[in-house]
């Protein structure tokens, strides 16, 4: 029934590849040695299209939280297709499932959101919530409230206003990025930054960035400040515990709105639905994507607080939609996905079972010449590489080891993610201790091949 063509060659496939896609690659790199072709996925593996197994320690891209294969979520979005393949939720029509998907969203996240809007992918909902931003100070007639405040090293998306709220410097290059009234402040990274200072003292000295940067700017003129509660592709940097609530109250000092991108941290990921839970932050935004469907298809959702929604519809036409702004079949998929992951208490088991266990599991790494940090919140995690565990010393070039152990990952049949020299987790979250225990064993085998 497939209407893929049966190439059944793994070099014409490449070949196609090369030829044609590819985003986030070295190009010269891929002609060197061609892409691996990932051709089918059941549970926790992906299988290439020679046939081997690969254990997949990323959920993908941080987002098959239910873990591939549901047949239920195949059996949604069939049904879904053959009710109403296509319909849109603009003017003044709406459909069933982005009804029913909204009052569930609304139901399950913090209480203060009462609306949704809905997008394609991370970056396009980043897009929309500055363009809500900007709408919202114009209409509360404080039209000067235009600069948003970022992060070094946060990632938010690729469209232009995405990857200007992103603090990557080699996003930024050659794209005349970041576009203007886009500013960043350091990130709370501990481990890497933090010098003498204790969590506490580094979580207030990383908050009083932002607050310096707001008195640096003048609180009339900033707009808003987004973060991940954890970064995710910057390296897992897991803040202080007292690093968001500070944030939370700089932001209610100066009258800025505060957005949280739960695009990775989101549906369970660290064993609380979402992050801002874990840290008490009660954000005006939230940004939802990945595990809204567990990648099954594109979907993301904007989280509004109620006080900034009675703005926002308040001032008649809000000109801003996608086509697909909630996708019928999409929505079906995320309320099939949100089934399952309640049904089948995933999150409570990341919270208090597999979360914990991979956290023992990873101190076990500690002793290994190499490692110099490990760190988790449920699923999400980290191993910090170094050259010298005493004095914290990094590799030079850095990136080297990391990309090295990756590789050796790979060819040992697990699925890692490395950023510069720190070696990321981020599996399914139907990941059982056997899984981890596996993870753990061949993880270690990288380790030592790298060393
Ligand atoms: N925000 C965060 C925190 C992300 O990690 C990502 C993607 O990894 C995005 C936004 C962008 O999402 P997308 O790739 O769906 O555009």
């Amino acid at each position: 029934m497939t209407t893929i063509p049966a190439r059944n060659s793994t070099r014409e496939w490449q070949a196609l590849d090369r030829a044609h896609v590819h985003p986030f690659t070295d190009h010269a790199a891929l002609h060197k040695v061609g892409p691996r072709v990932i051709a089918r996925a059941e549970g926790t593996y992906l299988y290439d299209s020679e046939g081997e197994k690969l254990l997949d320690a990323f959920a993908g891209l941080w987002c098959v939280n239910v873990g591939y294969g549901r047949k239920s979520i195949a059996e949604a979005a069939y049904k879904q297709i053959l009710e109403l393949p296509y319909y849109n939720t603009f003017f003044k029509t709406t459909h069933p499932p982005a009804a029913e998907l909204s009052r569930t969203l609304v139901d399950m996240t913090p209480e203060h959101f009462t609306h949704v809007f809905y997008g394609q992918s991370g970056s396009d909902a980043n897009d929309t919530i500055v363009r809500m931003v900007k709408s919202y100070w114009n209409l509360k007639k404080q039209p000067k409230k235009k600069t948003i405040i970022s992060r070094i090293n946060a990632y938010h998306g690729s469209t232009m206003v995405a990857a200007s709220l992103g603090g990557m410097s080699y996003m930024h290059e050659l794209a005349d990025l970041p576009l203007p009234g886009f500013v960043h402040i350091r990130q709370p990274y501990w481990y890497g930054e933090a010098g003498d200072l204790n969590p506490q003292d580094f979580g207030r000295l990383c908050a009083k960035a932002l607050e310096d940067k707001i008195l640096e700017l003048g609180a009339e003129n900033v707009a808003a400040f987004i973060g991940e509660p954890i970064q995710g592709a910057g390296g897992v940097i897991i803040p202080p515990q007292n690093y968001w609530p500070e944030i939370q109250k700089i932001c209610k000092k100066y009258e800025i709105l505060l957005i949280a991108d739960e695009v990775i941290c989101g549906f369970g990921r660290t064993g609380y639905w979402f992050a801002s839970e874990y840290y008490g932050i009660e954000a005006d935004f939230m940004t939802l994507a990945k595990g809204i469907t567990s990648g099954y298809i594109p979907l993301s959702a904007i989280m509004v607080s109620g006080r900034v929604a009675e703005v926002l519809t308040g001032m008649g036409d809000f000109a801003h939609g996608f086509t697909y702004s909630g996708h019928p079949v999409a929505c079906a998929v995320a309320i099939e996905n949100i089934r399952i992951l309640k049904d089948e208490k995933l999150v409570e088991r990341v919270h208090s079972e597999t979360g914990p266990y991979l956290t023992k599991k990873m101190q076990e790494f500690l002793n290994h010449p190499l490692v110099g940090e490990v760190r988790n919140l449920g699923l999400m995690g980290a191993i910090e590489l170094v050259k010298d565990k005493k004095t914290r010393q990094t590799f030079d070039p850095v990136g080297d080891a990391g990309t090295i152990c990756r590789d050796h990952c790979f060819k040992l049949g697990l699925v890692m993610r490395a950023t510069r020299d720190t070696m990321l987790i981020s599996p399914p979250l139907t990941w059982t201790k056997a899984d981890i225990d596996e993870w753990a064993g061949l993880a270690k085998q990288a380790l030592d091949l790298t060393a």
